[in-house]
């Protein structure tokens, strides 16, 4: 480990800083780091790993596909985008289209050029909330309400005003005639798996609607049976006018995919946006393996049971450090009391479970959709150490 270490901080960039460890293979919920310690994979590569790891469907239908054709440009079609489009529409209702890309920050950047597509010249601006995250690429960046990570970057080009995430009365008032589009996550994600208040997502909805401006929801992070349902905006009832997937939607597969309803379906004409890799059969394969066996195995409902036995558990150690618990399904913030999230990594970590320290006070669980009760079990089992050593 110390040489690949080295190794690793003598070729690469400095902006991850040094991973703590080095990951060498995993199965399910499980990873060996290169020295051979195992772990509990308690945050999935970033709420990614939806199958867990090596999952025999993700890694028959990969393989399959890589062995027959991996890559055609979109020069050509084939026919797993095809599929994959069609299971998507099917799963989210409603008059969509589909556009693949390679990651979310692709899906926001095309999500963009969407909706200023079809806004036109006097729509001439869009809103985002603080605390947001959209993505790195400088379109999602601009949209992206993080102060720490957006303004070294600035300025944009882009007119794009931030309110406070959750307060009806602050989108009222910024969103108008002249704004093209709303961009919100359902839940924040990287801002500490924050849900919005009850009755947001509707308030923008109908803001949206009496002013024109399309609702654009940021489903990257939450979506893929990541709370219990597909998608969380199902929870919600509301519908938006354009939606960007991606993290847990290939299983580990880089893809991403932004879909627009009604007249967004349309408004790229022939043309207007492009990606040499995005939607390449291999990704499209691995897609549609995730979405098969999340039917197959049950595990929307699974979500929701182990997710709750999770936080009951998370509650139930009373301990000082655990102020509370947020988010849903497998999808959750430990909220510490003191900013000592980094500490409660580094203590699960050494106990053999990997969470990820999101905030200076939450700590992420994001495992995969995969995870027994039982391997929930053994985490709220060890907490307690856990918490007291950090
Ligand atoms: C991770 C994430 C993104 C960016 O996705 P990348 O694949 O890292 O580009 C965008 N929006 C949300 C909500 C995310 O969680």
């Amino acid at each position: 480990m110390s040489d690949l270490s080295a190794r690793f901080e003598a070729a690469m960039m400095p902006n991850y800083g040094l991973p703590p460890v080095a990951l060498a293979r995993g199965e399910g919920c499980r990873v060996w780091d290169v020295d051979g310690k195992a772990y509990l994979d308690l945050i999935g590569g970033i709420a990614v790993s939806a199958l867990g790891h090596a999952h025999p469907a993700l890694v028959a239908a990969v393989s399959a596909q890589v062995g027959t054709l991996a890559h055609t440009s979109n020069l050509f079609l084939h026919e797993p985008e095809v599929l994959l489009a069609e299971r998507l529409l099917q799963l989210l209702g409603g008059d969509g289209r589909v556009f693949f890309t390679n990651s979310g920050t692709e899906a926001n950047e095309a999500a963009y050029k969407l909706v200023r597509r079809h806004a036109g010249p006097d729509r001439t601006y869009v809103v985002a909330a603080e605390g947001s995250f959209h993505g790195r690429t400088m379109g999602a960046l601009a949209l992206t309400g993080k102060t720490s990570i957006r303004e070294p970057f600035a300025p944009f080009g882009a007119d794009v005003r931030f309110v406070t995430y959750g307060s009806e009365e602050a989108l009222r008032a910024a969103v108008t005639e002249e704004c093209a589009a709303v961009f919100l996550e359902p839940t924040q994600g990287e801002g500490g798996v924050v849900p919005a208040p009850e009755g947001y997502l509707a308030a923008a909805r109908r803001i949206c609607d009496e002013t024109g401006a399309a609702l654009v929801l940021d489903e990257i992070q939450s979506g893929i049976g990541r709370t219990g349902v597909w998608f969380q905006h199902q929870r919600e009832g509301v519908r938006p006018d354009v939606i960007t997937l991606a993290k847990g939607l290939g299983g580990g597969l880089p893809i991403g995919v932004c879909v627009g309803f009604g007249p967004y379906a349309t408004a790229f004409g022939k043309g207007d946006h492009g990606s040499t890799f995005g939607g390449n059969p291999v990704s499209c394969a691995a897609a549609l393996a995730v979405l098969d066996t999340i039917d197959k195995e049950g595990l929307l409902e699974s979500v929701g049971t182990v997710g709750d036995l999770l936080a009951a558990g998370i509650t139930r150690t009373g301990h000082p450090l655990v102020a509370g618990v947020r988010g849903s399904g497998l999808w959750r913030a430990m909220v510490l009391s003191e900013p000592k999230a980094a500490a409660v990594e580094a203590a699960a970590r050494d106990a053999g479970f990997l969470v990820n320290a999101v905030q200076p006070d939450a700590v992420r669980l994001a495992p995969p959709l995969i995870i027994t009760s039982e391997e929930a079990a053994s985490f709220v089992a060890a907490l307690p150490e856990i918490l007291s050593k950090a």
